[in-house]
């Protein structure tokens, strides 16, 4: 392999050596098996390809200055991929097996982890897909559950800034009693819309609102939202929003710096009361947001007036970044070593 430039690396697709593959057949999951190829061989009729039977996580495992490699509260994402396959009817991974996947995608391709103090990490992506052929509509026989794993980059290069995003109030991500709460590929495709027009004008995503009402934030996209005042951190309690793992440890995190947390309907015009806003997930662990513009209610709403995230985003940020490059003590007992 050719040296990667780690300082460099993007958000993307880099092809690394090996990626596991487990079957669910006759009511049963084999055992994990090594490919290597980055290739599927799938079955014209399967269900994931004709009616959006698949879900996928996404996670990161990171190269401790120790030498070992640990991943971020990987149960969670087990729990949240069941969650996931049987709201979709799909047989779930047992997380025995999920551990047992990821763990060998991230050792069988040891010389792909970033080393520690880069910035970049290896992200984990496990898939489930309905891979039995069907034509009625019915969830499938058969399943496929695999996981490759990339190198990428610190989402932001030259350090955490603040970006600017916009409301969409044409499209919906999820239905009320839908899919939102499931990480599946049907809800990224609903939101395509959306998110390519908020790129077209500049932002870097559209934050939805909940889809009965138009009256309380959503989501930011695929990431979860945040707002911070009076020393409390705010995040939407919605039934169509995923639950988001960044969010829940950021919430931790907030109770024991001495920041309160609600977990409760966040309505549009609540955003002017705020005084820090950002959005979490995986990917960037927090983005601040500098700017909300609503075009369809003659809005715009200012943050980070100094082209600065706010102070308590900050220390968010950090002390969460700190705990998974391995920075600070572990005090949670988020993160697993991966043998
Ligand atoms: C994955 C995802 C998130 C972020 O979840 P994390 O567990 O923090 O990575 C938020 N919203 C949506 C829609 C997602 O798919």
């Amino acid at each position: 392999m050719e040296q990667l430039d780690w300082k460099n690396l993007s958000f993307g697709y880099i092809k690394t050596d090996y990626n596991i593959r487990c079957y669910y057949r006759d009511g049963k999951w084999s055992s994990p098996e090594v490919s290597d190829s980055e290739y599927i061989n799938v079955h014209i009729a399967a269900t994931g390809l004709h009616y959006g039977q698949e879900a996928f996580e996404g996670m990161k495992a990171y190269m401790g200055e120790d030498g070992k490699v640990r991943v971020f509260r990987w149960e969670e994402n087990a729990s949240r991929f069941i969650h996931s396959a049987e709201g979709i009817k799909m047989a779930p991974v047992p997380p025995e097996l999920f551990r047992e996947a990821i763990f060998m995608a991230i050792n069988m391709n040891r010389k792909y982890i970033p080393p520690f103090g880069s910035g970049a990490t290896l992200y984990v992506r496990p898939l489930l897909f309905g891979s039995g052929a069907e034509v009625g509509v019915k969830p499938s026989a058969e399943y496929t559950f695999l996981v490759f794993v990339t190198p990428v980059g610190p989402y932001f290069k030259g350090g955490i800034k603040p970006v600017n995003m916009m409301i969409c109030r044409d499209v919906d991500r999820a239905a009320p009693l839908g899919t939102g709460t499931f990480k599946v590929g049907g809800n990224y495709a609903a939101s395509l819309r959306a998110l390519i027009s908020a790129k077209e004008q500049g932002f870097s995503s559209s934050i939805f609102l909940d889809a009965r009402e138009k009256k309380y934030i959503d989501e930011c996209g695929p990431a979860n939202f945040f707002g911070i005042k009076d020393n409390t951190y705010i995040t939407p309690k919605s039934e169509s929003i995923l639950r988001s793992i960044t969010n829940k440890s950021l919430m931790e995190i907030a109770e024991k710096l001495g920041i309160k947390t609600e977990r409760r309907r966040i309505p549009v015009e609540e955003l002017e009361t705020f005084e820090e806003v950002g959005a979490c997930g995986t990917a960037a662990v927090i983005s601040p947001i500098g700017k909300i513009v609503d075009p369809d209610m003659n809005r715009i709403y200012e943050y980070c007036r100094d082209g600065e995230p706010g102070k308590l985003t900050m220390q968010l940020y950090k002390k969460l970044v700190g705990i998974q490059n391995g920075d600070e003590p572990d005090e949670f007992g988020w993160m697993t070593v991966v043998e």
